[in-house]
């Protein structure tokens, strides 16, 4: 069995250089080959081809990466590192991704189909800022002491879980890398991580600067494969007292079975949604149709929080269309290779997701909606798709109710605020919302009306290290971001302590 290894030369436009890493699983700080002896194979979303073939791990390799994360744990990492140590080695991990952010872009533009500039821009940099941020937390994660009598005091300690595990998808597959290292690391746990078998690509880049950075060997390890192999396997690990994952609201559920069927490990939820993004009468129409396009066509659509469902009140209704479809179609004239500086939209990740999508498509056309824009295939190779907009829909199509987490977004038409906060709450999700007005006081009352984990005003897709994020009703459970994320990865010891002397 071997590894192979990665190698390719990027021609820029931004970026000119080569990369190369192995692709083999990432256990104990060394790159090592999957227990299954198969390679799962890597395309360029772009045209479709072959770029790289990684290690295919299976449950015997995730026994390995589990007892090199616990031996990290027991010998060098938890509290055997002290907060403010590990805080420095978050921050050089930061410094290093920042050093090779053309690479990380690069790679992740070609491996994702995301734009080289988003890539850059959003992902690798928000990364490195989200390591820095939690770096600060890690020699801040303290108790308290509870004075209960004279006599007797507890206090509580904030303690790691031990072994963690982690699996993410591939939508932002290096920025949900970083939300899950941060935290945990900061909190003193060890890793076994499993990326999206769609891109791997800069998971295994990064695990070079990991070790460069100075982490001790077994402290973040990483199995590649597939999510009913690799994925089950995590969820159902005796030894993993806690499970993160990010991905669909389906394999999320699957992910609680087998958790409560195991070891009834801890579960955090990060899944779908269907965001609603609110354009009342008084908003700066301008403003919210550029708003608008980016909340559903940002990372061509691939997006847990897209603003995927518009809803316009009826006075602006037509000048909204209007000035919508204009921008749209400006948009449209944006869409091609990931690498060239003036792209707005590259591919869809894989040629499922493009199948799924033109599903969708289909099936809003056979549902009776108005196919307004797009709704093509966009050029003749790789997996590329119109900005599309559905107009006329109503609440039980398809269109409205499923994460089509492509360039597919719907507009429809409100009467007054009563109408929009039903329409908008009318779905199994929870995870994100908008609301574009210029009173203030209006914005702020239906932001806590809307059933979301979070809600923006006059702006969408804002995400911040230090803020919250996560969902409501199916969109998940717990927090990742900000000081909330910080529980996801400790427990909470009570000790008391009786300093009199009777009983
Ligand atoms: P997915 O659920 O298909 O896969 C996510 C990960 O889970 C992958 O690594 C996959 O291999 C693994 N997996 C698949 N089956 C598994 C199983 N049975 N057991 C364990 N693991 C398994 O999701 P995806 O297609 O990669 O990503 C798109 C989804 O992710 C969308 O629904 C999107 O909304 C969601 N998402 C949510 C957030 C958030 O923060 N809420 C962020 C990004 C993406």
């Amino acid at each position: 069995m071997s590894v192979k290894t990665f190698s390719y030369e990027f021609t820029g436009p931004q970026w000119k250089g080569k990369t190369e890493f192995k692709t083999g699983n990432f256990i104990n700080g060394e790159f090592v080959p999957g227990g299954s002896g198969k390679f799962i194979d890597v395309y360029n979303p772009t045209t479709g081809k072959v770029i790289a073939q990684i290690s295919e791990g299976n449950a015997a390799d995730v026994d390995l990466a589990v007892d090199a994360a616990q031996k990290a744990y027991d010998t060098v990492w938890g509290l055997k590192t002290p907060g403010f140590a590990r805080g420095k080695l978050l921050i050089r991990l930061a410094e290093l991704i920042e050093e090779n952010v053309d690479e990380l872009a690069s790679l992740e533009a070609l491996d994702n189909g995301k734009t080289f500039a988003a890539a850059r821009n959003f992902d690798v940099v928000e990364a490195a800022a989200c390591l820095r941020y939690y770096a600060g937390w890690a020699d801040k994660i303290h108790g308290k002491v509870i004075e209960t009598s004279e006599e007797k005091f507890g206090y509580t300690r904030h303690e790691p879980i031990g072994v963690v595990g982690q699996i993410i998808p591939w939508n932002f597959p290096f920025l949900m890398l970083a939300w899950k290292l941060g935290p945990a690391l900061a909190c003193g746990n060890t890793i076994v991580l499993k990326p999206s078998e769609f891109t791997s690509l800069t998971a295994l880049r990064v695990c070079t600067l990991i070790s460069a950075a100075g982490f001790p060997p077994g402290v973040v390890n990483i199995v590649l494969g597939y999510g009913q192999t690799v994925g089950a396997a995590i969820s159902e690990h005796m030894k993993i007292e806690k499970v993160a994952f990010t991905g669909s609201t389906a394999v999320g559920r699957t992910i609680m079975k087998a958790a409560a069927g195991s070891n009834l490990k801890k579960v955090t939820l990060e899944l779908g949604g269907k965001s609603p993004n609110v354009v009342f009468n008084d908003a700066d129409v301008d403003q919210a149709v550029k708003w608008a396009a980016h909340g559903i066509y940002f990372n061509h659509g691939q997006t847990c929080c897209a603003g995927s469902r518009i809803y316009v009140q009826s006075g602006i209704y037509d000048s909204f269309i209007e000035k919508f479809t204009a921008h749209v179609k400006t948009l449209s004239t944006l869409v091609g290779d990931p690498f060239h500086p003036s792209t707005f939209q590259g591919p869809q990740v894989s040629q499922i997701q493009y199948d799924r999508i033109m599903h969708y498509i289909e099936s809003g056309k056979s549902q009776g909606a108005t196919l307004h824009l797009g709704g093509e295939r966009h050029g003749t190779e790789g997996y590329f798709i119109q900005p599309t907009v559905f107009t006329d829909v109503e609440p039980h199509m398809k269109i409205v109710q499923e994460e089509i987490f492509g360039p597919v977004g719907v507009i429809a038409k409100f009467e007054d605020e009563e109408d929009v906060v039903r329409q908008a709450n009318d779905t199994m999700y929870g995870l994100a919302a908008a609301v574009f007005s210029r009173d203030v006081g209006r914005a702020i009352s239906v932001a806590h009306r809307l059933q979301a984990g979070t809600v923006w005003v006059n702006c969408v897709n804002m995400l911040n290290s230090q803020i919250p994020f996560g969902g409501f009703k199916q969109s998940g459970i717990g927090r990742e971001l900000g000081e909330y994320a910080l529980a996801n990865y400790t427990n909470v010891k009570a000790v008391h302590v009786n300093i009199g002397t009777n009983m």
